[in-house]
């Protein structure tokens, strides 16, 4: 097994480093003290996104986007996750499930979002509807040559900044009948309810909207009708990997950092790094890494030029979600003990880290809804679907 990365791939990751330590890290504090980043602060990441390359690194180059097959973008991604913040979230990525567009969709949805022009939105929480996307009550109803639709969306990300959302609605209020509906965000009827407030400083929010008698065109489908489930679920799969390597590219700063304090804060008459509770929490934090690391790039190798297919790939995704986002918890929360009164401040990465890596082990599926899927697969497959080696 040859486990090295090939030039090209080495050279992208380090392309990503040089962006995010050069452009992300020095935008920290400002967001963290301003609840975001300023107009001109947010203009200049931007240009910064399109300087490096690193645009739309999930969509085909047809599309405009960079090609980047899964393994690559968890690269990528590994090294954005390092900026605390979110301010990973500045380089457009647009949702997945864009690309089963029709030519008139790609055109005026994909491609300008790919280009930085346009971005969307995935809305399918509900107050009622969270872990069970069948309680979905947002619902599409055809009214002549187009549908109307109503209903309230939770937490819907970045929908501050976007301008289109792509709204998971029951056709006719039917679970059985779950569809993508393509909805600009300028049409009379969308309205923001509220903005709250969350634990981390996201440098985009997380507002509510809700559909009041919203009508779109019979075009505005994406995909067909019913199929709503399916594309949310591949957009699942591609975050939860993502997900895997923000979560192992944050947790990797933090015993970076936890290190680099234990060697040189002293008590006691030595580095703290020389006190035997330091040290071995520093050995937990580096082996559980390397461990979540290991499984993080054997999977998204498997899913990039492993001809891994698709349900066993949604059933890995979850164990890699699972597994880097608790892992990069413990070592968040052991970097933070490491720091001791410092890292309560919120001046401090380890501080920020903390905090906003709470939120992996809750969002694109809980823990628990992460362990519900491999226990079924456990179930239909048997333990060798996550025991085997590929090939074995
Ligand atoms: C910051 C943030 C951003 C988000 N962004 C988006 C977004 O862009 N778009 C979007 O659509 N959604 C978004 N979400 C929503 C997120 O995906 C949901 O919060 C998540 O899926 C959990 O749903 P819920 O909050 O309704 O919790 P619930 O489903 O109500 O779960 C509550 C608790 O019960 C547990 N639970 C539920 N069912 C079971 C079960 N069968 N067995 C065992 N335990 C169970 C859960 O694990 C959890 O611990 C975001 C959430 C947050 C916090």
């Amino acid at each position: 097994m040859d486990f090295r990365l090939t030039t090209e791939d080495r050279e992208l990751k380090e392309r990503a480093r040089a962006f995010t330590e050069q452009r992300l890290l020095p935008l920290e504090l400002e967001c963290e003290e301003n609840g975001g980043l300023s107009p001109e602060s947010m203009e200049r990441a931007r240009a910064a996104v399109r300087e490096s390359g690193l645009a739309a690194i999930n969509h085909a180059k047809d599309d405009g986007g960079l090609g980047l097959d899964t393994f690559q973008q968890v690269l990528v991604e590994e090294e954005w996750g390092k900026a605390t913040n979110a301010l990973w979230d500045i380089p457009w990525r647009p949702s997945i499930p864009l690309r089963i567009g029709t030519e008139a969709q790609r055109q005026e949805y994909l491609r300008p979002a790919c280009r930085g022009e346009r971005r969307d939105a995935y809305a399918i929480t509900e107050a009622g509807a969270g872990s069970d996307p069948t309680m979905v009550e947002t619902s599409a109803v055809r009214d002549g040559d187009g549908w109307v639709i109503n209903g309230t969306k939770w937490h819907v990300t970045s929908g501050d900044v976007a301008d289109f959302f792509l709204v998971h609605a029951h056709v006719d209020g039917d679970p059985n009948k779950p569809t993508v509906f393509l909805v600009d965000k300028a049409l009379p009827g969308v309205k923001l309810v509220r903005t709250p407030k969350y634990m981390h400083t996201f440098v985009f929010e997380h507002p509510i909207f809700s559909f009041e008698n919203v009508r779109v065109p019979a075009d505005k489908v994406l995909g067909e009708v019913g199929q709503g489930y399916e594309l949310t679920k591949e957009w699942f799969v591609e975050e939860r990997l993502m997900i895997g390597a923000r979560t192992v590219g944050a947790a990797t700063r933090a015993l970076d950092l936890a290190l680099e304090f234990a060697k040189k804060r002293v008590q006691f008459g030595r580095p703290i790094v020389e006190h035997q509770a330091i040290e071995f929490m520093l050995a937990d934090m580096a082996v559980e890494l390397m461990a979540a690391k290991s499984m993080l790039y054997r999977v998204a190798w498997q899913a990039a030029r492993g001809g891994v297919e698709r349900k066993e790939l949604h059933a890995l995704a979850s164990a890699v979600k699972l597994f880097c986002s608790e892992t990069a918890g413990r070592v968040a929360d052991r970097a933070v003990q490491i720091h001791g009164g410092r890292g309560y401040m919120r001046e401090q990465p380890v501080e920020r880290i903390y905090r906003e890596l709470r939120v992996d082990r809750i969002w694109e599926g809980t823990s628990e809804i992460q362990r519900m899927i491999i226990g079924n697969e456990l179930r239909k497959r048997g333990a060798g679907a996550y025991t085997r080696w590929p090939g074995e």
